[in-house]
């Protein structure tokens, strides 16, 4: 995972290469294609690959995936936040997100059929409802949701590139100093 998402509780996640207008990763706290909760994961992260695929490129963080994922996000989380409390809000925001309901059906559809399957799973078996081409997203958000999520993404759009930057700054000297401490003490 990420350096930013270690305490995270999430067990995937897909995100823009920072150094790159189109490269997507997907990242695995445990990469298990061997098993059945294992293959729906990876099902679900691809579903949000072909997301991002939809919603265009973009410069680093800032892509169109992003803008509307934290758009829709905020959306939910706010209207939901001082009703109901900010926890419960948040889990909403995730829950009901218009871009995770079609994500986690992918991932229950694909988890039923590996079931089904038993120990005969094989890719040419693969039915084709499982084939997407398009991820069929339609943008629904108010514009102030919009704005702000184009806000936060600017702002992490600078500051990681920036944190891995001064982090090679100051991570280099030290290890060329371990290197040569290293080569006297040989
Ligand atoms: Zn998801």
């Amino acid at each position: 995972m990420p350096w930013f998402m270690d305490n995270s509780f999430a067990h995937a996640i897909v995100l823009p290469g920072t150094w790159h207008y189109g490269r997507i990763h997907a990242y695995f706290s445990s990469y298990q294609p061997n098993t059945t909760r294992g293959l729906s994961t990876i099902a679900h992260e691809s579903f949000h690959v072909l997301q991002y695929q939809d919603m265009g490129r973009g410069l680093g963080l800032f892509r169109g995936f992003i803008l509307y994922y934290l758009a829709d996000y905020f959306e939910l989380l706010f209207k939901n936040g001082f009703k109901k409390g900010w926890a419960v809000a948040n889990d909403i925001a995730y829950r009901q997100h218009p871009m995770e309901i079609p994500a986690y059906k992918q991932d229950d559809d694909f988890c039923s059929f590996c079931v089904s399957q038993q120990t005969q799973l094989q890719p040419a078996n693969i039915p084709e409802q499982f084939i997407k081409m398009h991820c069929g997203y339609q943008a629904e958000h108010s514009f102030p949701f919009l704005l702000l999520a184009i806000l936060v993404t600017l702002i992490f759009s600078i500051i990681k590139p920036l944190t891995e930057i001064l982090f090679i700054i100051v991570a280099a000297p030290v290890w060329i100093l371990g290197q040569l401490i290293r080569g006297v003490g040989l």
